[in-house]
């Protein structure tokens, strides 16, 4: 297809590094996608997100269809002209978001039933809806929609789920129909290889240029992930992107780029800076604590990020415990920054074969880093 590939350049053991290329710009893999919900990455601007060397967002179908309106996004110029974002955007599905936001939700063949959390009002997400927005936001690579059982279901459930998702994708398939956005297709099937290994299957027969990794960071065992992801590297193309959704901390991307994933998106480096949680170098730091109200040094002392380089820990304290909209955006910068600069670390690890001796010793500082930070 026009404008897109991906290329695996270098490995170390399981973990890649590549170039995935959309129409929009490129994106060196493993990468983290930003999550910008409603067309925004809550609390920054575009220009924060360059300067951090943020690529390639993730933005929400289901806010989007509510608020303002697929079609409004479409008559605007899709996600790139309303927004104005000039790199890649990914957008999911909008499946999750009914399972987990909506309120009177009814899930059948046809799709999911829901009420707008936002005003009441009454929705149909199928398979063809999904696309059908998909496609009006204009992302560059479209997610099919799955259906996501809670980490806690059933065996029978989550394999009735899965092969759902096998119907859904294909009928996505046939729905969409713009060549300029990668559709991918999601693997279901919780923490069974079996059903892990049937769902994987199905969908390579179906040809996705990229596969994305569902049910996974939904409540399930954590134990459980690692056999999964290694399982669906041996059984998905090698030369084809994987996507590990909604997944996670740094020790969580850092463990699933050991096991071939390519690209993550999660809310916590947005949400914990919102709420005063900050990812450093010496572990986690909460902004809150009084230790912190005459302390003049920057919230991590190892990183080079604007927040770190022009504000002291006593400072942001301040900020956030006043409700200073500023708070919000100086540690959402700062914590972004954590992961891209990880995802930075990874990439060259692996193009130099070091990714093991790196990984070890990143977790051995996390897993003793003192819990706050300092
Ligand atoms: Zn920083």
């Amino acid at each position: 297809m026009a404008g897109f590939s991906f290329e695996v350049e270098a490995r170390d053991g399981r973990a890649r590094a590549g170039r995935l290329l959309t129409p929009h710009g490129e994106v060196e893999t493993p990468a983290f996608m930003p999550v910008g919900t409603a067309g925004a990455v809550k609390a920054v601007l575009h220009r924060d997100l360059d300067e951090i060397g943020a690529r390639i967002l993730l933005a929400n179908t289901y806010h989007l269809m509510l608020r303002p309106g697929d079609a409004i996004v479409a008559s605007l110029g899709g996600l790139h002209g309303f927004t104005g974002w000039r790199g890649p955007y990914l957008t999911d599905s909008g499946g999750y978001q009914v399972f987990s936001l909506a309120a009177l939700r009814r899930v059948d063949e046809e799709g999911a039933r829901f009420q707008s959390h936002i005003d009441g009002s009454a929705h149909l997400l199928s398979p063809e809806r999904s696309m059908e927005v998909q496609m009006n936001l204009g992302a560059d690579i479209v997610m099919a929609m799955d259906e996501c059982p809670s980490g806690e279901a059933p065996r029978e459930a989550v394999a009735e789920a899965a092969a759902r998702t096998t119907r859904w994708a294909k009928r996505c398939r046939a729905a969409h129909r713009r060549d300029d956005q990668w559709l991918f297709g999601i693997v279901q099937g919780g923490i069974h290889p079996d059903l892990r290994e049937t769902s994987a299957r199905e969908l390579v027969e179906l040809d996705f240029p990229g596969y994305g990794v569902g049910g996974l960071s939904v409540g399930e065992p954590k134990a459980a992930r690692g056999p999964v992801l290694e399982l669906l590297d041996r059984v998905l193309p090698a030369g084809r992107p994987r996507y590990l959704m909604g997944v996670g901390t740094p020790e969580d991307v850092v463990d699933s780029v050991a096991r071939g994933i390519d690209l993550f998106d999660c809310v916590l480096p947005t949400r914990n800076g919102r709420n005063g949680q900050l990812f450093t170098s010496r572990g986690r730091l909460s902004i809150r604590n009084a230790r912190y109200r005459q302390d003049p040094g920057p919230p991590d002392p190892d990183c080079p990020c604007r927040t770190c380089r022009t504000t002291s820990r006593a400072y942001l304290r301040h900020l956030h415990l006043a409700g200073e909209m500023s708070a919000a955006t100086l540690m959402t910068v700062h914590n972004l920054f954590y992961y891209l600069d990880m995802m930075r670390e990874v990439r060259q690890s692996i193009r130099l074969c070091r990714f093991e001796e790196w990984r070890r010793r990143i977790l051995h500082r996390l897993a003793n880093a003192e819990q706050d930070g300092s």
